[in-house]
């Protein structure tokens, strides 16, 4: 098979697309004729070494696939070869007190798709049965390769670790993002207020057109201020946090009383200052959220395949313009997400 692979850390000059082995299944496997395979900003800090995971080179990227299945391994029982299917992005254990309580992106022995084998960045690649999710008819390879991780992290953090209800107020940073974009879908259709920020008007006019109430362009506007003004001093019931560094800080002070911040990700600063007297003062939480459950992908499926929500791609690129695509995702000039399409 065609496999995009990177032999050694570094930007996207390290990837070449190379003829490898196809991936057999193992017991409880099958292996997947990739079709799509959604881009992710965890693919470029596996890829210059920086992503805190453990995972040397060679490798091949790729969390967020949709395919068939091609082969299927020994003792895998309801999936047929020809079945369209997406993996879920972990491999969990099924069996630790995390799993068996409901808490699956916490499994004690969990692996990564692209992690565990190699990843999307192919024609083929072989996972557990286990992580199987059917993909609905009505939603094209393209568009049900864009819905899990953008969807169902948004899902996660806004009303599993958030806690969101009807009526609350939210901020939600960096709304051009895919995890943006699909937290402002999810928390207007959930009937909250949506304030979004962005550094460019553009991505904050097509924000508005997904139901974002009111944007705030942070290169221009005081973020804390206008997030005062338009909550009549209040705050915001619940922050969305994706960006770390300076957007961290402000999200906090942009936080009602008793207010929530929830966090996933810290790409504009790891490690950043707190001020803790305000923060206790005024009750406030910081939650983390890890992932998601497979229940939360088929949720956020199902809500696609009734139109509720709108899966949004950019651009796709074939294979072998791997490069191309990658290096569109790290100019940050998009809207939604990037797609590789090895099926053609
Ligand atoms: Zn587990």
């Amino acid at each position: 098979m065609k496999a995009v692979v990177f032999r050694e850390f570094g930007s996207s000059d390290v990837l070449r697309l190379e003829e490898l082995e196809d991936p057999r299944p193992g017991p409880g496997e099958v292996t997947i004729e990739v079709a799509a395979c959604a881009l992710n900003h965890l693919d470029v800090d596996v890829r210059e070494g920086v992503s805190r995971f453990p995972i040397e080179p060679p490798h091949v990227l790729g969390l967020e696939v949709v395919g068939r299945i091609a082969e299927v391994g020994e003792g895998v029982e309801g999936w047929q070869v020809g079945d369209r299917v997406m993996p879920n992005l972990m491999d969990t254990c099924g069996e630790c007190r995390f799993c068996t309580t409901g808490r699956e992106s916490l499994c004690l022995d969990a692996g990564f798709i692209s992690f565990v084998h190699s990843g999307g960045y192919a024609e083929r690649l072989a996972c557990s049965a286990s992580q199987l999710i059917r993909v609905p008819e009505e939603l094209s390879d393209v568009e049900a390769a864009v819905v899990q991780i953008a969807f169902a992290t948004a899902w996660h953090m806004l009303f599993t670790r958030g806690g969101l209800r009807p009526g609350e107020t939210v901020l939600i940073n960096s709304v051009g993002s895919g995890i943006g974009s699909a937290a402002v879908q999810l928390a207007h259709m959930a009937g909250a207020y949506v304030i979004g920020n962005s550094s460019s008007d553009e991505k904050l006019a097509r924000a508005s057109e997904l139901g974002m109430d009111a944007g705030v362009n942070y290169t221009k506007q005081d973020l804390v201020q206008e997030v005062m003004r338009l909550t009549d001093d209040r705050g915001v019931d619940l922050v969305y946090e994706h960006c770390g560094g300076e957007l961290f800080q402000k999200g906090l002070d942009s936080l009602s009383k008793d207010g929530r911040l929830v966090i996933c990700g810290g790409h504009a600063g790891e490690v950043v200052p707190f001020d803790i007297i305000p923060f206790f003062r005024a009750q406030k939480s910081v939650i983390g959220s890890f992932v998601y459950t497979k229940a939360e992908v088929e949720i956020c499926l199902e809500l696609a395949r009734r139109g509720r929500i709108t899966p949004l791609v950019h651009q796709t690129f074939p294979l072998d313009r791997a490069k191309d695509a990658m290096d569109l995702m790290e100019s940050r000039d998009f809207f939604g997400k990037i797609v590789l399409t090895p099926g053609g």
